[in-house]
């Protein structure tokens, strides 16, 4: 007999039909989410849906914007926001495409059906063969897994193309045809790729200003504890996305963390709030001793005391050193960013704003640098 009070109702998303009400049981009798969404996922999705490849692996390994790899890492997870998606999280949106208005927007459709996204493809004189392009996901990964990477990168450009057309359109009502998107997009990729081959060369190798920081992660003594911090700060909507990740004296992964803020004005200021996250996280840890690791070096000597500080990031500096002061088995440390590469990479992921989100394992990309950033 289960106790009236410890069932309860959960709205359940449905593939083949509107949403539908089902029961669901809770031992304690309080509603979760969380178990809420894992009764749906085991009931209707299971962990095969994610699809198993090696194409997973190559969507890291292309050499491609970030900002491509992330659009990838979705549209694998068919994770993108495309309208059939959103009305079925229940966001009140038209169904229908934006680009063509005739069919229904599915990641399919979107990508390899609708007029425009025809004529990015054809823009790019590839030929698109869809015998057998059921699954979009599974289609993208088949393709990362046995093309070359060459060509790899073009089809992932045509399909980012495709995407940043359609969002001009959704988003600045801007309408734009196959042949500019992709000139566009083409750029953009061929930018990337000069200011990466610049870099290489402009570079010095032994930077004065960081002269005998380590390059790479360095394991903690013995029973201490790492938590590293990057911050990424988008120019213009003011958000900053904070990447932390702790490990143990082995170099074993703990846990990660990734958080979005609304408030930060500028690069400065996005590093020390992912400072001040990292040291309100050791702060619930108790008493162990933690080195906080970031590679800005300008927040870390503000905040240990060394430099003096803008008043603009005044009071989250007031409170980062605050927190260290009632903190003596914390250390705040500067980083390379070589060093620093999983947190960067957290820093990175999708992330809702104002929303915590936790990692209790890395995903596969990270776990690979979490590995190879070691000594
Ligand atoms: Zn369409």
């Amino acid at each position: 007999m289960v106790d009236a009070n410890a069932i309860l109702a959960t709205r359940v998303p449905n593939h083949d039909a509107d949403d539908r009400v089902v029961w669901s049981s809770s031992i304690d009798g309080n509603y979760k989410v969380k178990a809420g969404y894992k009764f749906w996922h085991d009931r209707n999705i299971g962990y095969s849906a994610i699809p198993q490849s090696k194409g997973w692996h190559r969507i890291w390994k292309l050499t491609i914007p970030y900002k491509f790899k992330i659009f990838l890492w979705r549209f694998c997870r068919n994770n993108l926001p495309v309208r059939v998606r959103l009305k079925g999280k229940g966001v009140p949106v038209p169904i229908m495409c934006p680009m063509c208005n005739v069919e229904i927007e599915h990641l399919r459709h979107v990508f390899f059906e609708c007029e425009f996204a025809l004529s990015c493809w054809h823009s790019a004189e590839l030929t698109l063969d869809t015998t057998n392009l059921y699954e979009a996901d599974v289609w993208l990964l088949d393709k990362l897994e046995t093309t070359s990477q060459s060509d790899s990168t073009k089809v992932c450009t045509v399909l980012y193309g495709i995407w940043y057309g359609r969002n001009k359109r959704v988003w600045e009502n801007k309408v734009m045809s196959g042949e500019t998107v992709m000139d566009i997009c083409s750029k953009m990729l061929q930018d990337w790729k000069n200011a990466n081959a610049k870099r290489v060369v402009e570079v010095p190798d032994h930077s004065q200003f960081t002269l005998g920081v380590l390059r790479r992660w360095q394991v903690p003594e013995s029973g201490e504890y790492k938590l590293n911090v990057d911050a990424s700060w988008t120019k213009g909507a003011d958000i900053c996305s904070v990447g932390m990740v702790l490990r143990d004296s082995r170099g074993h992964f703990i846990e990660g963390r990734t958080m979005s803020f609304t408030q930060a004005g500028d690069v400065l200021e996005a590093e020390a709030l992912g400072i001040r996250e990292a040291l309100s996280w050791v702060k619930n840890m108790g008493e162990l001793k933690v080195t906080v690791e970031s590679d800005s070096l300008v927040a870390v000597n503000v905040i240990n005391g060394k430099n003096n500080y803008l008043l603009e990031v005044g009071h989250i500096i007031d409170h980062c050193r605050s927190l260290l002061r009632v903190l003596p088995s914390v250390r705040l440390n500067f980083i390379r960013k070589q060093a620093n590469e999983v947190a960067h990479g957290l820093a990175k992921m999708p992330c809702d704003i104002n929303c915590l989100v936790t990692f209790t394992s890395l995903p596969t990309h990270l776990d690979e640098i979490c590995n190879f950033e070691m000594i």
